[in-house]
This record gives structure tokens, sequence and C-alpha cells, in this order.
């Protein structure tokens, strides 16, 4: 192919933009708050799930403990209406025997019930404290996240405007290369992990960085400057300059 030299120069300029957006695409998806946001992310799933059982454990645990408060309540309503009774005096003797001797199992049974309501009371307790550090945990976890998520949203801005500012240039030097050598550009580019044009520097491809043989050097040397020359290695087009060492 032909193509001035002026044309393969603009290559270079273009093949530079082409890599550094590469860079950003690359930056943008491998930044190091994305690894870090996805460890925290399961870190909080797994908080969550942990509050969502302790909760529902607080759940069954509070109403036992309106049974159980419900169950002391009654026994004490069933105290006052017999120790009303008894202090009312009204009734045989045996009667009033009678009511004496519940009392005394009633207040076995209140004191029986009591103890259950304290031990569920207790457990409560404990599961509220758990729930209170489980919040703390997952606030901060959650504040952690968020300074995180706007380092990366910085980041990524930066990078857009990285992105922007090095691909400005981009459409006026593709159309200074030219559609035929630009075509044969991407070409390579596609199949040569986005890179297809090179410097020859110090008689070395700048896209394989090896050295070209004394016959390839010999070529290009008695090559005219508007003919485009191949890396005979790597196949990507080689941009003669200055430095080519020729
Ligand atoms: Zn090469």
């Amino acid at each position: 192919m032909i193509a001035e030299s002026a044309r393969q120069q603009r290559l270079l300029a273009l093949q530079a933009i082409v890599t550094r957006l590469d860079q950003i695409v690359h930056a943008r998806t491998h930044l190091p708050q994305l690894a870090e946001l996805a460890d925290l992310g399961s870190k909080a799933a797994l908080l969550d799930d942990q509050l969502i059982r302790s909760r529902t454990e607080l759940g069954d645990i509070q109403r036992e403990l309106r049974k159980a408060d419900a169950d002391v309540q009654q026994v004490r309503d069933r105290v006052t209406r017999d120790q009303a009774r008894l202090d009312s005096g009204t009734g045989s003797a045996k009667d009033l025997q009678a009511i004496q001797h519940e009392l005394t199992s009633l207040a076995r049974r209140q004191a029986e019930l009591e103890d259950i309501e304290l031990e569920v009371m207790e457990r409560a307790e404990a599961i509220e404290s758990d729930i209170a550090e489980l919040e703390r945990g997952r606030g901060e976890l959650g504040e952690r996240i968020a300074r995180l998520e706007q380092d990366r949203d910085a980041r990524l801005a930066e990078l857009d405007g990285e992105a922007a500012t090095v691909g400005h240039p981009r459409e006026d030097l593709a159309a200074q290369v030219g559609e035929d050598l630009l075509a044969l550009y991407e070409k390579i580019r596609t199949s040569s992990g986005g890179t297809g044009a090179a410097p020859l520097r110090q008689r070395r491809c700048g896209g394989c960085q090896l050295e070209l043989n004394p016959v390839d050097l010999q070529r290009i040397r008695t090559a005219a400057d508007d003919e485009v020359v191949r890396c005979e290695e790597c196949r990507r087009i080689l941009v003669r300059t200055p430095e080519s060492g020729l």
C-alpha cells in the first residue's frame, strides 16, 4: 500500500490515542474500589441476613413475653379477687379456709410464672443487644460502602474526562490518515490485541519488540517513503521515524 509519510505518522498519533483509550476502558473495569465494594457488598448481605433472623427471633420472644405477662396477670387478678373475699369475711369458715388454701398455691404458681417471665425478658434483652450490635456494624459498613462508591464515581468521572480529552482529536486524525490506510490499520488492530501500527525504533518493531533482521532492514531502507511497510514477525504496520536506526 502507498500512503505518504505524513499519513503514516498520523497513524502513530492515532494509535497512541487508541492505546490510551483502551487503557482507560480497562481501568474503568479494574478500579480497586470495585473489588473492595464487591467484598463489602457480600459482607453487608450477610449482616442483613443475620439481622432478619435476629429480628424474627426477637418477634417470637416478644410474643412469648406477652403470653408470660398475661399468665402472671391472670394469677395476680385471681389473688386480688380471693384476697378481697377473704378481707370481706363473708362466707363460712370452711369457704374462707378453702380460699386461704388457694391463695397459698396461687402464690407458688405466681412465683413460678414470674420466673418464666423473667427468663423470657432476659432472652429478649440479649437478642435486642445482639440486634443493636448488628445494626451498628451494618451502619458502619454502609458508610464505608457509600464512601467507596463516592471514590469510585469520582475516579470514573476522572477517567471519563480523560477519555473525552484524549479522544477529542481522534476523528480528525482518522480523517487525515485516510480511508485506505485506516481500513488496513483497523483490520490489523482488531487481530493484534489493539495495536495496529507501531514505530520502528532502533531497528526494533514497537509492536512485538523484536529486532528486525538485516534482510528486512535492508528492504525497508530501500523502500520509498510512501510505501507502507509491515513487520514480518507481527504483521503490524511499521512506521519509520527519525530514530529507526536505518
Ligand atoms: Zn512486530
